[in-house]
């Protein structure tokens, strides 16, 4: 039996305890803490360190609603007709009485988006991953991925039975040396992100598909976070390297760019009408409801609408970026509107953390098992919710609290 006292106490011991924040949301971009019991708000006042939010709110640097879709007014308003035409829940799963128009309208346009024949919808990205992966690769089968793929995609793979090789992060050498080593003869998936939610960086999606032909593998690739932000039309990386085309598989998440809540997978017609009948998630779950339906088809024609809301959010990490440098930070910041500064140990990160909550700045502490242990780090998501001036004042702040932490400073 676990000892449940003694792994709350090791996990307490280890900086690693998670406990839910207990947070408000007065507006976009801010969040609100709870106030701390008896003394009253702590004022942003005379014997505080200047901030960059006011007394309890504070800006919030972990949404991965990157170009503001959940406030919308676009989504807004399909959000709302969807609730009062079809009430608040689908009712049951898709393949029961819970199929709606609405649904088959987004996989429409996800599909049209992603320039791919079909898409289903999921009812989340954790529960698209373990159900597409098992779907396609049992027991005798292999997976090659990436080392830092996200939790459901590493769930996915040890749920299906397969061979797990994982290699290293963005290492294609590494790939292709497991690849002719364990390759075999029967299925073989290789699966990646095309955006690494903790790392912020790219996947070499060309070279991966280069393998992907020479060693007969499906390629299955993760777009939770590129999709909306990179590519003339908004679809993501794949879009944007003109690889779509190339690839078994793309799924991505409703839940961040596109403000909503619930997941998709996109490919060719054959292959998403054998994921309906495979995949368990799909088939033994709850259709999305309407209303969030209705948020997520309006947030994908906003892409086409509103190409400004992208080139919003790249001028906005342009100046983010831009503050850090200038204050002093010289590590790579990277190619993305996710933007991770390594700590180190866990403790020295949650103190890191605690330091910019107190000077208005909300933003992930992102320890192991996430990230490898030693390199525990604060993540900082830059979305259209936060102004210029937020942002260069949030970047000034973060540098002097960072230079803190680091050894030598
Ligand atoms: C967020 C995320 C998921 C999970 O999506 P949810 O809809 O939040 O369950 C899957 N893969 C990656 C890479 C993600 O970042």
């Amino acid at each position: 039996m676990v000892d449940i006292a003694a792994f709350l106490q090791r996990q307490q011991k280890d900086a690693r305890l998670r406990r839910l924040p207990g947070l408000d949301h007065p507006d976009g971009g801010r969040v609100r803490l709870p106030e701390p019991d008896g003394d009253g708000p702590k004022a942003a006042g005379a014997d505080q360190p200047e901030s960059a939010a006011v007394g309890h709110d504070l800006l919030d640097f972990s949404s991965n609603d990157y170009l503001g879709l959940t406030r919308h007014p676009m989504t807004l308003v399909a959000a709302v007709d969807a609730l009062s035409r079809y009430g608040t829940g689908a009712g049951s799963a898709r393949l029961m009485s819970g199929d709606f128009d609405l649904h088959r309208q987004l996989e429409q346009s996800l599909a049209r988006l992603k320039d791919q024949e079909a898409a289903l919808l999921f009812g989340s990205g954790y529960l698209a991953n373990i159900g597409i992966i098992p779907a396609l690769v049992g027991r005798h089968d292999v997976i090659f991925s990436d080392r830092i793929n996200h939790a459901s995609i590493l769930d996915g793979c040890r749920l299906s039975g397969a061979g797990l090789h994982r290699f290293a992060h963005n290492d294609t050498n590494h790939l292709e040396d497991l690849l002719k080593r364990r390759r075999g003869k029967k299925e073989a998936l290789i699966v990646v992100e095309s955006l690494y939610s903790m790392d912020g960086d790219i996947c070499p999606l060309a070279e991966v598909v280069e393998l992907k032909q020479r060693y007969g593998c499906r390629l299955l690739v993760d777009e939770a976070h590129a999709t909306g932000l990179f590519g003339d039309k908004g679809a993501g990386l794949l879009e944007a390297q003109d690889l779509a085309g190339r690839v078994d598989l793309v799924m991505g998440t409703l839940g961040k760019a596109l403000g909503s809540y619930g997941a998709y997978v996109a490919g060719d017609r054959q292959l998403i009408s054998f994921l309906l009948n495979r995949a368990r998630s799909f088939i033994f779950s709850t259709a999305l409801p309407p209303a969030t339906t209705a948020a997520a088809l309006a947030a994908v024609e906003l892409l086409a609408e509103e190409p400004q809301l992208r080139q919003e959010l790249w001028q906005r990490v342009e100046i983010f970026k831009s503050c850090l440098a200038q204050g002093g930070i010289e590590a790579d910041l990277g190619p993305s509107q996710i933007v991770p500064l390594t700590v180190g140990s866990n403790q020295a990160t949650l103190d890191a953390a605690d330091r910019l909550r107190q000077r208005g700045i909300y933003a992930a502490a992102v320890r192991p098992p996430t990230v490898p242990a030693g390199q525990a780090r604060l993540r900082f998501s830059v979305t259209n919710h936060l102004e210029s001036d937020d942002l260069s004042a949030a970047a000034a702040i973060i540098a002097t609290e960072l230079k803190k932490s680091s050894p030598g400073g």
